[in-house]
């Protein structure tokens, strides 16, 4: 039975907290090696997919149920936590019959209500830890959804996973970090606990690292790394995969922050900033007083509400003012736009009501 004591407060006592593990168990060798490797520099969470969502069918789809006695055999030599991925009752079931002690839910399994649901229920009166990984697409009302299907189903040890998000274009990562959205579940559950799979982003070894620091600068409580005994044989993700010895050198170096923010110097810099986003506000409302002022002039002298030639000239101005004031290109064109706009949508508001 899984061991109903664990509690996520508990885990993150450990800085940064980690689950680490292969993509796969893919055997008996594989699974132990790999883990006597991890718990010999400290990991204390083992994590390893017994289940494998694929996204084209024919590919190695996990060892199922017989993996489960490789995770017990793991626990019971090394005394590491298992973590497993679940994506339907019958997974819920059988991990917690084989007694691993985390689970977590995949990104294609955030993504689809009725498969969260389904798990939520069948995890009722079950006190296990549930980490949620973010859905494939960067929507965080899927992910908060998830979540709280979870905690509706009086599951109190639930966390996050950042593991990026999919996109057409590849670029540099596997999945875009896009920071924003896991800033954005943050500030709606201020008190969920939220790791990051740099793994999974990155979708490479070199990218394990500076993703890791990041997202430990960022004030991410912990990671989760993939890591296999021989990662140029593994059976699934082997291109992000790392040894146990890379990902021992990667946490000797890594830096965890202080999360404490109770510094003088730090609350003045803080008064400093609210006061001036308070004048900002305002300097937005009373320019956009003066949009509408110009849109009843424009809707009297029938004029069109878009002139793109004053606003290809107001923008050209604004981004030569913001490279000598030391403020990002990109950074400013984006302001302007949004505020342009908005501007815009309330002339057009005004042309058809007033
Ligand atoms: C995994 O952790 O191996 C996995 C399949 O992750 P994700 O759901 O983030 O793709
Ligand atoms: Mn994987």
């Amino acid at each position: 039975m899984s061991n109903p004591a664990i509690t996520i407060k508990e885990l993150i006592k450990d800085k940064p907290l980690l689950l680490a593990g292969p993509c796969s168990a893919e055997s008996h060798d594989q699974l132990l090696s790999t883990a006597k490797e991890l718990s010999s520099f400290g990991v204390k969470i083992f994590r390893a997919g017994i289940w494998k969502p694929r996204t084209k069918p024919g590919g190695f789809e996990g060892v199922g149920r017989e993996g489960l006695k490789w995770m017990a055999e793991v626990k019971e030599l090394t005394g590491m936590l298992t973590a497993t991925e679940v994506a339907n009752s019958k997974h819920v079931k059988e991990a917690l019959k084989g007694g691993i002690d985390i689970l977590w839910i995949g990104a294609r399994t955030t993504g689809n209500p009725f498969a969260v649901q389904e798990i939520a229920d069948s995890l009722k009166g079950k006190n296990i830890p549930v980490f949620v990984k973010n859905p494939l697409n960067a929507d965080p009302d899927l992910w908060v959804g998830a979540i709280e299907r979870l905690q509706n189903s009086g599951i109190s040890e639930v966390a996050a996973v950042h593991r990026g998000f999919s996109t057409y274009e590849k670029g540099l990562f596997r999945n875009l970090p896009q920071w924003h959205i896991p800033i954005e579940v943050k500030r709606r559950m201020p008190s969920l606990v939220m790791i990051c799979d740099p793994s999974h982003i990155g979708g490479r070894p070199d990218l394990i690292y500076p993703l890791s620091q990041h997202a430990l600068d960022m004030g991410f409580d912990g990671l989760m790394i993939e890591s296999h005994i021989e990662p140029a044989v593994a059976l699934s993700d082997k291109e992000q995969q790392i040894t146990p010895a890379m990902l021992r050198n990667i946490l000797k170096v890594l830096v965890v922050r202080e999360k404490s923010d109770c510094s003088e110097s730090l609350s003045e810099l803080r008064r400093e900033i609210d006061e001036m986003d308070e004048r900002l506000l305002d300097i937005i409302s009373k320019r956009m007083a003066i949009s509408r002022e110009i849109g009843r002039y424009k809707k009297e002298n029938n004029i069109s509400v878009l002139q793109p030639l004053r606003y290809d000239r107001l923008v050209s101005r604004r981004i030569s003012q913001a490279a000598e004031l030391m403020i990002d290109e990109e950074f400013i064109k984006l302001i302007l736009e949004a505020i342009h706009e908005e501007s815009v949508r309330q002339q057009i508001e005004i042309f058809n009501k007033e």
